[in-house]
């Protein structure tokens, strides 16, 4: 290893080799603070022939790479183990938009661009890029593909998966394999891209992608909606469906638990009706009409769930600003998690249909084993996808709470995965946090196509060891 770092600086410069303790600091933990790691170096390549060089040097010398976006990964992926072996290579200087092409409604972006910078691309362009979180001012394209991230628009235009058309990889062996074709048909034997999509950076660098546009919309209406139950969320979410079809892009569902965590914790929120409703239901409808028109029509939608009892009360936002707060108090919802402190946390999803039977049950066996536990539940309804989140209103009983993890995890994944035939991880990912739970939710011969996959590509298991699939042998 000796020279190891002088040969980094020779590849891509000394002043993107990080090695201070207070430069890697912020590269070594994750966003909710759980996991710390340690690093032999931060490397910051600028280009893709910069990550290639600094791979063949960990490749030639056995050194373990960890890649890292904008680090908000909310299971652990980006942090490396305390080994101190590893390299942290941050793909954040890699910034470019390399093309827009209106015509073919396609944009090419490096890794490194944060989400929001894609889609202001895309908006001064007169074009949508429609993925959207509530990380999308640090999280990078980079890792929105490596975890095909979800987030609040999936109900119209799918996961980031469904969002691609192509990819630039380095391999862990240090060759470039450049993918990057903006083709919606291409039968040309395995798609390879879908491989890397989702991986977490198990098998390569993605440097850069070839993303779809839409076009933008001109109107938008948004709700903010109390209902009693879950089971009359999923019913207005069809009645919606069924009126409005693609229109409708964004239908998220909000607990009154975290409700009340966003109104303590987030300053200027309000909550946009006079209680806080046991349940809320955000729902949004975009098209490329007139607002006038898709905002009575809405109207008229709410008032006929309002007569017939599935809808107690609503407000409608009668600005952009308003929707604007009805989006914060949904968004902010895992930053007042964070202020509020450490909670066990599931991102499953089910069935839209058993989203019902899901809280009902694992609210029920949950305080049976856990006395006085507070479910912090919200997410994508849309999606029959759910972040569900336990703590105790004690913060400090926390801790007690955080050791009994695993029980938590056998009731609810239990439930989601045996009972429900849905999945232990949505949209989050696998990392760390979920490594271990897979092997008892994936059946032998799926977690050994898993490893044969990781065999082929990573034949030293240098790609960031220790996440998703605990071992290749
Ligand atoms: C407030 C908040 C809200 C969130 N909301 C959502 C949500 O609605 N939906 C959702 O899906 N997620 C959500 N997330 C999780 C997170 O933002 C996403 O997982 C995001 O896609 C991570 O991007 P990143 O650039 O921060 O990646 P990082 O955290 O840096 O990395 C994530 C994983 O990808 C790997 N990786 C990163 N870049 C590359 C690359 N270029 N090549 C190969 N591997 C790479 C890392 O090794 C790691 O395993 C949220 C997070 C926060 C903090």
């Amino acid at each position: 290893m000796a020279g190891l770092i002088e040969r980094f600086q020779a590849a891509i410069g000394a002043s993107a080799v990080l090695t201070a303790p207070a430069d890697t600091a912020p590269y070594l933990t994750d966003w909710r603070g759980r996991y710390r790691g340690r690093a032999l170096a931060v490397l910051r390549p600028a280009t893709t022939a910069e990550v290639a060089a600094v791979v063949r040097l960990c490749s030639e010398t056995g050194t373990p790479m960890v890649p890292q976006g904008g680090n908000t990964g909310l299971v652990g992926g980006g942090t490396p183990d305390d080994s101190g072996r590893a390299v942290v290579i941050s793909l954040g200087r890699l910034r470019a938009v390399r093309t827009l092409d209106t015509a073919n409604n396609t944009i090419t972006v490096e890794a490194g661009c944060l989400l929001a910078e894609v889609q202001a691309a895309a908006s001064e362009a007169g074009r949508l890029f429609p993925l959207s979180l509530a990380a999308e001012g640090s999280c990078t394209i980079g890792g929105n593909l490596s975890t095909n991230a979800g987030g609040v628009q999936v109900l119209r235009y799918g996961n980031t998966r469904d969002l691609t058309l192509g990819l630039e990889v380095v391999l862990p062996s240090g060759e470039v394999w450049s993918g990057l074709r903006g083709l919606r048909k291409d039968n040309t034997g395995y798609d390879l891209k879908q491989l890397f999509i989702g991986a977490e950076g198990t098998l390569g660098f993605i440097t850069a992608a070839v993303l779809k546009l839409y076009p933008q919309p001109s109107a938008k209406a948004t709700a903010w909606l109390a209902l009693t139950d879950p089971a009359a969320a999923v019913m207005l979410l069809a009645a919606a469906q069924a009126r409005f079809d693609a229109r409708l892009t964004a239908f998220e569902l909000v607990s009154a638990s975290t409700l009340a965590l966003v109104l303590k914790h987030i300053p200027g929120a309000r909550s946009p009706l006079t209680t806080v409703p046991v349940w809320s239901v955000l729902l949004e409808l975009s098209d490329g009409g007139s607002q006038e028109e898709l905002a009575d029509a809405l109207t008229a939608f709410v008032g006929l769930a309002l007569e017939d009892g599935t809808v107690i009360d609503g407000a409608l936002a009668q600005s952009q600003a308003q929707a604007a707060q009805f989006w914060a108090l949904r968004e902010n919802a895992s930053e007042a998690q964070k202020v509020e402190g450490i909670s066990i946390k599931h991102d499953v999803s089910v069935p839209v249909s058993s989203i019902p039977d899901f809280l009902d049950r694992a609210g029920k066996a949950l305080a049976i084993a856990f006395p006085g536990v507070r479910i912090v539940a919200f997410g994508h309804l849309g999606d029959g996808n759910l972040h569900y989140n336990l703590s105790l209103p004690e913060a400090a009983a926390n801790a007690g709470l955080i050791d009994r993890q695993a029980e938590a995890n056998r009731i609810v994944h239990d439930l989601v995965d045996h009972q429900l035939g849905g999945s232990i991880s949505a949209e989050h990912g696998v990392g760390q946090l979920k490594r271990d739970e897979l092997t008892r939710y994936k059946s032998p011969l799926a977690l050994e196509l898993m490893r044969s996959v990781k065999r082929a590509l990573d034949p030293q298991g240098l790609m960031n060891p220790g996440k998703v699939i605990s071992s290749t042998i």
